[in-house]
């Protein structure tokens, strides 16, 4: 094999970027979807008056109901954007593509993953207005709170203060409470890591197609940022195996350069 031209690892790169950029559509995509879902379950929360010392969903069999179906759209806007952003214009590939971000991987596909991650997200916005409801919060406030604390749901203001007043809400709503010392599990990390992934790997399936198409035999691959990390570090070069195409892990920027032979 050759090395590969000064063009071509332009046009690679620039690939990557556009990827980028897809990936990041998902991220910002993802957070409206979820904002607006966490608003429509404090909406229908806040109608069925159940007493704030007792409030769950399941309390009101109604309520769990309509909860669940908001959680379920949610579910389904997710995957379609995901789904949509892996694709992008590479519509040729479309069915390789999404048998590929679709796959079940260590034991888990896709929509499995996300239907937990989505679950988890229902049950951080009930402990939210949970804590509303018992500090007689504004709908308006609260939401405000759950998109601040996106990152870190049960570290959200008025669920400690709740927590502070003598209230366990976390531990009444059986939430799991935390991850590794000190950090908290949150759906929205989890959701996005899982879709932008997808994401990443829908475009590097179509770059792969693609290649093969062209008649290259194998890649080389590069760092697309200086961030240290061991596992990217071991897989620049030459690669014929198209398995081992990038993403080496969530948020990789290696990029691969295709290479025909001689
Ligand atoms: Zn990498």
């Amino acid at each position: 094999m050759r090395v590969p031209t000064d063009k071509e690892i332009e046009e690679a790169k620039e690939y990557l970027r556009q990827r980028l950029d897809a990936e990041l559509s998902m991220r910002t995509n993802l957070q409206i979807v979820m904002i607006e879902a966490a608003k429509q379950i404090i909406d229908i929360s806040y109608r069925y008056k159940i007493s704030p010392e007792l409030f769950r969903f399941s309390a009101n069999r109604q309520l769990q109901e309509e909860v669940d179906a908001i959680i379920l759209s949610l579910l389904e806007i997710i995957e379609d954007y995901t789904y949509t952003l892996a694709v992008a214009t590479h519509e040729d590939n479309k069915d390789a593509i999404i048998t590929c971000i679709t796959r079940e991987s260590y034991g888990k596909t896709f929509t499995q993953r996300a239907r937990e991650y989505v679950d988890r997200f229902s049950k951080e916005v009930e402990t939210a207005i949970a804590a509303g409801l018992l500090l007689n919060l504004s709908k308006d406030k609260l939401l405000s709170s759950i998109r601040q604390s996106v990152k870190t749901p049960l570290l959200n203001e008025h669920v400690q203060r709740a927590i502070s007043k003598g209230y366990p809400i976390i531990s009444r709503l059986g939430v799991q409470e935390s991850f590794g010392v000190g950090r908290t599990v949150s759906s929205w990390t989890a959701l996005s890591d899982l879709t932008e992934y997808a994401v990443a790997e829908g475009w590097m399936k179509h770059w792969e197609l693609q290649a093969k198409a062209c008649g290259a035999v194998g890649f080389f691959v590069m760092r697309g940022s200086s961030y240290p990390c061991n596992i990217c570090d071991d897989e620049v070069g030459f690669h014929v195996e198209w398995d081992k195409l990038p993403p080496y892990h969530g948020h990789c920027k290696c990029f691969a350069v295709p290479v025909s032979a001689i």
